[in-house]
């Protein structure tokens, strides 16, 4: 699933490709990508133009020059491609913009559980409540300590899932969080009461540090991922533990665990991230 740093890879993509193309038609093989009418998504987005390119956790948005956002979650294995003239549409192609320079931004999704809605810009959580529910961005601007101690000491669930919660931090999906647990040393079954002052402001460092670079990398190829210039990302490459069960621990060379923790595959070293009880 595409994670924060995957989705910016898309947003950047997206941004230095079409913005300022106009959409003249829009075709939707498969209807069930917009969440809604689709003739009024169609009539809406006919003849503007893309403006730019905003992302806001995993969603991306794009904001039209008529005053209205398209709101795009990739979920498991949506992606863009952007086709020159007269490019046949893939297998999967859900939804096709046609561009006024004869290009078209197509919408892909092997797994099809991707969806689009249209909004006022501005409105945007009106029909997409979660937008207005995502914590803050995991960034060194808006992610402070404060919050991190406050969120995570008057909670009382394991720290794993914690840090999937997109209303806690948003971005952040399996394999960045099996990362900055790794780096910080934390069991991923610890309680987020039992955290330290002094772990969450390290584990905040990481998780900030962990994004960033994974950004610079382009984001981290799993399945299918690549951004709309068809590239893989890069970034699998730097991974310490995700994807790495029954190698050795890059730091102690402890043959590191898969287990599942609230239902999610989890990476860890046994002896580096020692449970706490
Ligand atoms: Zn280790």
């Amino acid at each position: 699933m595409p994670e924060l740093p995957e989705v910016e890879t898309v947003r950047r993509g997206l941004a230095a490709l079409i913005t300022g193309a106009k959409i003249t038609d829009v075709d939707v093989p498969y209807p069930k990508v917009i969440n809604g009418d689709v003739p009024d998504f169609v009539a809406q987005v006919k003849g503007a133009t893309f403006k730019h390119f905003d992302r806001r956790g995993k969603y991306l948005l794009f904001r039209l020059d008529n005053g209205k956002t398209i709101v795009s979650h990739l979920r498991m294995e949506g992606q863009y491609s952007v086709e020159p003239a007269g490019a046949d549409w893939h297998k999967h192609s859900e939804i096709i913009f046609h561009l006024a320079d004869e290009r078209t931004l197509m919408y892909n999704d092997t797994r099809r559980f991707g969806r689009m809605t249209i909004a006022t810009t501005g409105e945007e959580a009106k029909v997409v409540p979660t937008l207005a529910k995502l914590g803050p961005e995991p960034t060194e601007a808006d992610l402070k300590l404060d919050y991190m101690v406050e969120i995570f000491h008057k909670s009382h669930r394991m720290v794993k899932p914690f840090l999937l919660d997109q209303t806690k931090i948003a971005g952040l999906g399996n394999i960045y969080t099996d990362e900055v647990l790794w780096q910080t040393k934390i069991h991923p079954k610890t309680l987020t009461d039992d955290l330290s002052e002094a772990q969450l402001a390290e584990l905040r460092e990481n998780i900030i540090e962990e994004i960033k670079k994974a950004i610079a990398g382009h984001g981290t190829t799993v399945h299918s991922f690549s951004n709309v210039f068809g590239q893989v990302g890069q970034f699998q490459n730097q991974l310490d533990v995700y994807g790495r069960a029954g190698k050795p621990c890059l730091r102690c060379e402890t043959t590191l665990e898969k287990i599942k923790v609230a239902q999610r595959g989890t990476t860890f070293c046994p002896h580096c991230q020692v449970e706490v009880r």
